[in-house]
Formats: C-alpha cells, sequence, structure tokens
C-alpha cells in the first residue's frame, strides 16, 4: 500500500491523449526515479515468489512491457520473449488479433520462442480492457506454454481486463477505478 502510494505520486494523468475522452496514465516520472522504478521491480519479482510462480521465462509485449518485463526476466534469472506489434520480429511468427482500447490490432511471438510445456509470467506497465494481455495469454495457451500468471504496474479496474485474462491471475501495483 505504501509503494503503491508512492507510485501514484509519480504516474502523471494526461487529458485527451492520445483521442479526446481518454486520460492517459503516463508513467514515466515512475520510471525516471530510481528508487521508485527499482522497488517496483522487486515488488513484482516478489509476487511471483509469494504467488509460487516459477517461471521459465517472462513474456512481455511492446512497448513499455519491455521496460518491466527486461528487469525482471534479470532479477528472477530466467529469459525474456518479447511481444511484437505484426512485422517486426525477423523470425516465423505466430499472429493473434485483438481487439484494443483504441481499435484493433495483432500481435506476434516468435514460433520457436517457447515449446510447449514452459511456464511464463506475463508483464506489460498497465491493463486497461486486458485486450493486450488477453491476446498474449491465448497465443500461448494456444501453443501449450502454461501461463502461471500476469503481473501489472498499473490496473484500470473499471474496464474489466481482469475478467478477460481470466482464469490467468493478475497482481497489479496501482489500482485506479
Ligand atoms: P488494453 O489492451 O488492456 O486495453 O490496454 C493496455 C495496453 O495499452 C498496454 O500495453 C498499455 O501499455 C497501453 N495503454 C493503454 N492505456 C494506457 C494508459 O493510460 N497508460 C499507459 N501507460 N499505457 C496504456
Amino acid at each position: 500500500a505504501e509503494l503503491a502510494r508512492r507510485c501514484r505520486a509519480l504516474i502523471r494523468d494526461i487529458p485527451d491523449f492520445p483521442k479526446p475522452g481518454i486520460v492517459f496514465r503516463d508513467i514515466t516520472p515512475l520510471l525516471g526515479s530510481g528508487p521508485v522504478f527499482g522497488e517496483v521491480v522487486d515488488a513484482l519479482a516478489a509476487i511471483c515468489r509469494r504467488a509460487g510462480w516459477r517461471p521459465d521465462a517472462v513474456v512481455c509485449p511492446e512497448a513499455r512491457g519491455f521496460l518491466f518485463g527486461a528487469p525482471l526476466a534479470y532479477r528472477l534469472g530466467v529469459g525474456l520473449v518479447p511481444v511484437r506489434k505484426p512485422d517486426k520480429l525477423p523470425h516465423e511468427t505466430r499472429r493473434i488479433e485483438y481487439q484494443l482500447e483504441y481499435g484493433s490490432d495483432a500481435v506476434e511471438i516468435h514460433a520457436d520462442a517457447l515449446t510447449p510445456g514452459r511456464s511464463v509470467v506475463l508483464v506489460d506497465d498497465l491493463i486497461a480492457t486486458g485486450g493486450t494481455l488477453g491476446a498474449c495469454a491465448t497465443l500461448l495457451t494456444e501453443h501449450g506454454v502454461e501461463v502461471l500468471g500476469a503481473l501489472c504496474l498499473v490496473e484500470l479496474d473499471g474496464l474489466g481486463g481482469r475478467g478477460r485474462l481470466a482464469p490467468v491471475p493478475l497482481h497489479s501495483i496501482v489500482h485506479y477505478p
């Protein structure tokens, strides 16, 4: 709760970004704070430990997911598997289309990045509708990869993302209504 309070103080509301009527939660002030950024990464690792998750890899969507996925993977001592927008990954990919808060989109993962039977944790900066993380989870489970859980710095509770991700458990550090 104390960390959540300090995170909130470093997350800035940007009205009408990227579209009129949307309030964007800007996490860049938090990223810019060495102590708080470090504590967030430690807290994400602690959540994994407490939940008993022992992932083979951390999977994170571009671009802000990378910012938390990379230090978390390092902290857990496991690899990182990037999920990217279409046509960014150079090798053979598997793709899934999904609905986004701001339209529709697709994400891709390298087809050979994870073999069936591996287990992973998903990480992103923020969950809104759950479209992005839900698509990642589907992409993985359809391939026989076990998604132990998902981690976010910020959860927008009112948009039902947690429900869209279910039955994958989600832990978030900061909640907004
Ligand atoms: P969802 O797919 O859950 O609707 O949206 C979450 C995705 O969009 C995440 O990858 C996140 O980075 C981005 N996103 C949507 N809204 C916001 C926001 O207000 N702040 C930030 N930092 N990212 C957002």
